[in-house]
């Protein structure tokens, strides 16, 4: 089982709620080897006018991992950019992907677009997939998790992967998602909780912070003051409400519907519950914050870890295409 993620910025309540439960779920499965890694050369496509801020963010990333839970011990935690072999092998996959299926990648067009003031029509981005699609295949990945709304992303390393083996033989293993079912988190604006889109709850903010980006959400535009009837059913507060506060989400829902319940105590239902939720993820960082080399001495692991099984991939890959 492999995933991967950006090193962009801190964790938030959606990354938490979607990949970083699957991860630590993953990670306690004894039947499966799992490869955990930041994904440093992915951020270059859209931040290579950023370097400068990369390692600090690989940094934060794995401390958030960490206290999160992120066992070492249980799964392979590593950094891609410490694996050259990723980079011989996306060369080699490149030579086989058709340029069409990278352009009608959506994710490429709407990096453009949300990007437009940027120059990073680059073949990094382009290139993006063929990345991905090493990432996976290198470690010999046959599960990925993934959202919905990533499936057709994985479906790209799945068509490269069958076209290679097409060529050269059965070399690589065509990948599988491992549907998340979690459902999608939104953010303050009900749009999917995001970095880019402003409309986040981060995990490492202090109680204060965390209460006033719950009041900052948009709930049931109907529902004016506590007596009107509100609908769940559209209200993101009530989304997150569902995986936070499972036990008391009928209650929360008959008090919405009825008018009983108005949305500032509704709130406050649910930030009392991140608090809560979130303490000892706060107090775990930062004691690992202050523990010297904790961060380059899991790397240094992660690496050592994964480079043999990485050989290997590129060995076969060489032996495959006739370049050994
Ligand atoms: S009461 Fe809660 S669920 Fe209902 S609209 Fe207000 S915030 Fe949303």
């Amino acid at each position: 089982m492999v995933t991967g993620y950006r090193p962009t910025g801190p964790l938030h309540v959606g990354h938490w709620a979607g990949n970083i439960e699957t991860m630590l779920a993953l990670q306690t499965d004894t039947a499966r080897d799992c490869f955990f890694f930041i994904a440093d050369w992915h951020m270059l496509t859209t931040h290579y006018d950023r370097t400068d801020e990369l390692s600090g963010f690989v940094r934060e990333l794995m401390l958030d991992w960490l206290a999160a839970g992120i066992d070492p011990e249980r799964a392979t935690v590593y950094r891609q950019s410490d694996i050259p072999e990723v980079a011989e092998m996306t060369l080699l996959l490149g030579m086989i992907t058709p340029l069409g299926w990278l352009e009608r990648v959506p994710s490429f067009k709407e990096r453009l677009r949300d990007n437009a003031e940027r120059e990073i029509a680059n073949l990094g981005l382009l290139g993006y997939p063929v990345l991905q699609t090493v990432d996976i295949s290198i470690v010999r990945g046959d599960l990925v998790p993934v959202g919905e709304d990533q499936v057709a992303h994985l479906e790209i390393s799945r068509e490269i992967v069958r076209r290679f083996n097409r060529f050269y033989g059965d070399v690589l293993v065509e990948p599988q998602p491992l549907l998340s079912t979690t459902p999608l988190i939104p953010g303050s604006d009900g749009r999917k909780m995001s970095k880019s889109l402003d409309n986040a709850i981060w995990v490492r903010d202090d109680e204060e912070s965390i209460r006033a980006s719950v009041r900052s959400f948009i709930t049931d535009p109907q529902k004016v003051r506590r007596g009107d009837p509100g609908r769940p059913e559209i209200c993101p507060i009530f989304a997150l409400h569902r995986k936070f506060s499972p036990e008391r989400i009928d209650e929360i829902e008959a008090g919405c519907r009825s008018g009983a319940l108005g949305c500032a105590d509704c709130k406050t239902i649910l930030a009392d519950r991140l608090v809560e939720d979130f303490a000892p993820y706060r107090e775990r960082r930062a004691d690992l914050a202050d523990t010297d080399g904790i961060v380059e001495r899991v790397l240094d692991e992660g690496a050592r870890g994964v480079r043999p099984v990485a050989e290997a991939t590129l060995d076969a890959v060489r032996e495959a295409m006739h370049l050994s």
